[in-house]
């Protein structure tokens, strides 16, 4: 994967030509060879995701001289992975340049980018703010389009069925006869997935469940939060091969995937506050995408 982005030559008509300016040049992340994997705007985060695409300009300078063998930032990227603090389907990351004494001409000298819950979200300095290249190696999220308002700028990040949900801890046991996957948000069970025999579905299903599990003031013993309108039994849209059926009760709401056998092959209870209609539906899609997927004949 390359991330070296050599300087291009300077083109004719010398630095003062038209068009060629060092000063701006240097508030785009200055001069000199740069590193793909070190961002300093949206459209260079997003050549960050696959390097390939990369073009010199809006990253940060190479620290080993082209090495990148034994690179720290090499070596960070392919280690380390930036978790996201928030349990929400996207954030918004705002973007702060600070500069030194004297350098308002020569670009910021850092930058600190802010994980926020959004435009309206004023508490965002509680958390530790990030480096670019920490935002370079966020996974499982996509980035969005690039946002700016009155403050300043910033970019969306999206949440992909490829990390779970921050703060939901997913446990599973296999037995001889059945695996059972349980979510548990402060401490407390919100979910439970029973698979009769193997799993029929990817780890990503475990992950938009967590997604659809409520936060931890939801999280407890009591009733469901589900109308009473939609307490019987109610059956959802076949996916593929496989049928769903949903039992509403007062303390957790069953969703049963039963398959063209007739036999079951998934039960997911829920329990817990916090579980309303829309978070039920949001378990039950999570379910008829990810067990449809695998059990579809072209798997
Ligand atoms: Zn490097
Ligand atoms: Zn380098
Ligand atoms: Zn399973």
């Amino acid at each position: 994967m390359p991330i070296f982005l050599r300087e291009p030559e300077a083109p004719a008509g010398g630095p003062d030509g038209k068009g060629w300016n060092r000063l701006s040049l240097n508030a785009h992340g200055g001069t000199g060879h740069q590193c793909a994997l070190r961002p300093r705007r949206w459209g260079a985060l997003l050549e960050s995701q696959d390097t390939r695409r990369a073009r010199w300009g809006g990253f940060g300078r190479c620290i080993n001289r082209g090495r990148c063998d034994g690179c720290p930032v090499l070596d960070a990227w392919r280690g380390q992975c930036t978790v996201i603090p928030i349990n929400a389907p996207r954030v918004l990351v705002r973007v702060e340049l600070f500069f030194a004494p004297d350098t308002r001409f020569t670009g910021p000298t850092g930058y600190r980018l802010w994980v926020t819950t959004g435009p309206e979200d004023r508490n965002f300095r509680d958390r530790q703010p990030w480096t670019w290249e920490d935002a370079a190696r966020v996974r499982g999220w996509n980035l969005g389009p690039a946002y700016h308002d009155e403050y300043g700028e910033g970019f969306w990040l999206e949440r992909t069925a490829h990390v779970p949900a921050q703060g939901c801890i997913i446990t599973t046991r296999a037995r001889d006869s059945f695996t059972r996957h349980a979510f548990r948000v402060a401490r407390c069970r919100v979910a439970l997935l029973h698979c009769t025999a193997e799993c029929r579905h990817d780890a990503q299903l475990l992950n938009a469940i967590s997604h659809a599990c409520p936060g931890p003031e939801g999280a407890n013993e009591e009733r469901v939060a589900v109308p009473w309108a939609l307490a019987r039994k109610v059956t959802v849209p076949p996916a593929e091969n496989i049928r769903f059926y949903i039992d509403v009760r007062p303390l957790s709401v069953k969703i049963t995937a039963v398959d063209s056998a007739r036999s079951e092959c998934a039960r997911l209870t829920l329990s817990g506050s916090g579980w309303s209609a829309e978070r039920v539906q949001a378990a039950v899609d999570a379910l008829r995408a990810h067990l449809a997927a695998v059990s579809s004949p072209s798997r």
